[in-house]
């Protein structure tokens, strides 16, 4: 079964490695990446994106903090306002959390749009193929027809009723620079970045520090819970929202776990 076989690269699989290993949770997420990189899913580079990732939900403590758990809501509340949401899929969400990214396109309504790096054709249709395998009903990508302003050709391609006429965009792990564009576009922006000082998290509207492992399964959670809300309440829940607040809450976060750490070691 994907994810509990020895990898054909010979890193060590999951099956080696027992549930109560104290780094299982990121050995599996690790596994999970060089799997979609051998199923043509993940290009290499993401696997380097992983190992910065990793090393950042390692100084904040691998959990959802208050302010993850505060930016998850504000997303949620965007997604559920949103006239016509769009959820992007780059090789490692597609590696990582396929399934979910599949289960809040349809809680919230929105189609998926494959939208990677280092775009290969054969790539984007092999995630759009596993998207469509996991229950998703329209996903946009293999045939891009609209370019987004500011950007090079390879890395402007857009889909016409998908990210390109969105007002809001679920981007997770995205480039600074597409960011950036998007939100020139006037585009709500909610993406999910362990880095809470990348350019991606300082221009996106709404940005989740949390690993989208964590992340993806709170936001389906809080989507069903939110959905029975008024858009009033949903409204003030985005009016009370401050994204800077946000990540400057989370660097004390990742800075507190570090000084526990070293109190804990201190006795
Ligand atoms: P930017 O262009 O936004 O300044 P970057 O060039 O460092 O940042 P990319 O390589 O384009 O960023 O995107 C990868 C980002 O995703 C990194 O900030 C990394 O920390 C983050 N990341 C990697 N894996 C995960 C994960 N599993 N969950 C959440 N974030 C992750």
């Amino acid at each position: 079964m994907l994810y509990l076989r020895r990898s054909a690269s010979g890193v060590q699989g999951l099956s080696d490695v027992p549930p109560s290993h104290p780094r299982y949770a990121s050995l599996l997420t690790r596994e999970k990446v060089v799997e979609g990189v051998e199923l043509g899913i993940t290009g290499l580079n993401g696997l380097i994106a992983q190992g910065r990732g990793e090393a950042l939900d390692y100084l904040l403590g691998e959990k959802t903090t208050p302010p993850a758990m505060e930016a998850e809501r504000a997303a949620a509340a965007m997604l559920l306002l949103a006239e016509r949401p769009i959820l992007s899929v780059n090789g490692n969400a597609a590696a990582l959390v396929p399934a979910e990214m599949v289960a809040l396109a349809r809680k919230v309504g929105a189609p998926l749009e494959v939208n990677i790096f280092y775009r290969t054709e054969e790539r984007v249709k092999r995630i759009a193929d596993l998207l469509r395998s996991l229950g998703a009903e329209r996903v946009y990508g293999e045939e891009p027809d609209a370019l987004i302003p500011g950007l090079d050709h390879a890395r402007a391609k857009a889909a016409r009723g998908g990210i390109f006429d969105a007002d809001v965009v679920f981007v997770p792990l995205e480039d600074g620079d597409r960011c950036e564009a998007l939100v020139r576009m006037n585009k709500r922006v909610i993406t999910v970045d362990l880095n809470p000082l990348s350019r991606t998290a300082r221009t996106a509207t709404v940005t989740i520090v949390d690993n989208v492992v964590r992340a993806l399964p709170n936001l389906v959670s809080l989507v069903e819970e939110m959905a029975g809300q008024d858009e009033a309440e949903l409204q003030s829940i985005l009016e009370r929202y401050d994204n800077i607040s946000v990540l400057r809450r989370s660097v004390e976060e990742m800075i507190s776990h570090l000084s526990d750490q070293f109190s804990a070691l201190e006795g």
